[in-house]
């Protein structure tokens, strides 16, 4: 490309930024093409009810197998895939799929993530009904997981579909909280079943400030009748802190990594073995 004498200021910044927008663009275009390339999976990670140590729940989390970028993880590629509109047929595909497998587990309740952009693109509860009909899953089995940020513009169709997905049923969790901007606010004003207290509170377990915070969200949650769950729980010291202060349920490697469906089943399985013979 020409550039005058005067302009060597951006000849030397620009390659650079070529660079980044070329590889920006590439990894659309290979996400656009994803969808209808069979690329998309699903893991399951366990959720266990502490006070009875049984597993009560599964989060589906996306995996993208790509053939020349090996597996990407859903932090580098959901954030694309909402900018270019392509999460709402692969949220689609995603909740369909999910309900799907949660249909062979008798009595698990099946947690699916959902994006600001989902909700707000108008369909989003139809194609909730289908994925549930289709499955065969009752909608009480169904947890929705959003963000905070999904709250953030306080947005009357998200307020009003967000009640309507309640009306069906289908349990609302907050994710990610404590992480937001105004995450008790989001509590006032939003209907929630449940909170998915952050993983890096769990992590700093072990500060003394950050303990009594998560005890704090624990009584919060007692409080309002709202279920508590602990994300990334990887230590026995930090399962049994949550278990001393009356977490609800406990989520992360150390319970369970995420897995193939057909692992979630063998481990449903072993446990139920377990229990009967001991
Ligand atoms: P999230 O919903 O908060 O999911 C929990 C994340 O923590 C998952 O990362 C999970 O693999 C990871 N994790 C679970 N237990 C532990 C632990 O003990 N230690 C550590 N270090 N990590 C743990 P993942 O699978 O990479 O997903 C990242 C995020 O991508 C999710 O966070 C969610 O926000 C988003 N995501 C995943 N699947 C979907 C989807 O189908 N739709 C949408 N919209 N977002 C999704
Ligand atoms: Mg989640
Ligand atoms: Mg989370
Ligand atoms: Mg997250």
């Amino acid at each position: 490309r020409a550039k005058s004498e005067g302009r060597n200021l951006y000849r030397f910044f620009e390659p650079a930024m070529d660079a980044t927008v070329q590889a920006r663009r590439a990894l659309e275009v290979d996400l656009e093409t994803a969808l209808p390339r069979h690329e998309f999976d699903l893991d399951f990670q366990p959720i266990m009810n502490i006070g009875s140590g049984g597993i009560v729940g599964a989060e589906a989390l996306m995996r993208w197998h790509s053939p020349t970028r090996g597996t990407v993880a859903p932090d580098n590629f959901i954030p694309v895939a909402e900018e270019t509109g392509l999460i709402v047929p692969l949220g689609e595909w995603a909740l369909r799929k999910a309900c799907v497998a949660a249909a062979s587990w008798p009595s698990l309740r099946i947690a699916v993530n959902v994006s600001a952009v989902q909700l707000k693109s108008g369909g989003f509860p139809r194609s909730v009904i289908s994925a549930l009909a289709f499955s065969g899953v009752p909608a009480s089995r169904l947890e929705l997981e959003i963000t905070e940020t999904v709250l953030m513009d306080e947005s009357e169709t998200v307020l009003k579909t967000l009640r309507q997905l309640r009306g069906l049923g289908i349990r609302i969790a907050l994710d990610d909280f404590g992480t937001g901007y105004s995450s008790l606010g989001y509590l006032r004003r939003f209907p929630v079943d449940k909170i998915k207290i952050d993983r890096s509170f769990i992590r700093d377990i072990g500060n003394r400030d950050t303990a009594a915070i998560v005890r704090t969200v624990i009584g919060l949650g007692a409080e309002l009748g709202i279920t508590v769950t602990a994300e990334g729980v990887e230590t026995e010291m930090q399962f049994d802190f949550l278990r001393a202060n009356g977490c609800v349920e406990a989520q992360g490697y150390l319970i369970g990594v995420p897995s193939k469906a057909a692992d979630i089943q063998r481990l449903l399985k072993s446990r139920a073995l377990h229990s009967q013979t001991g």
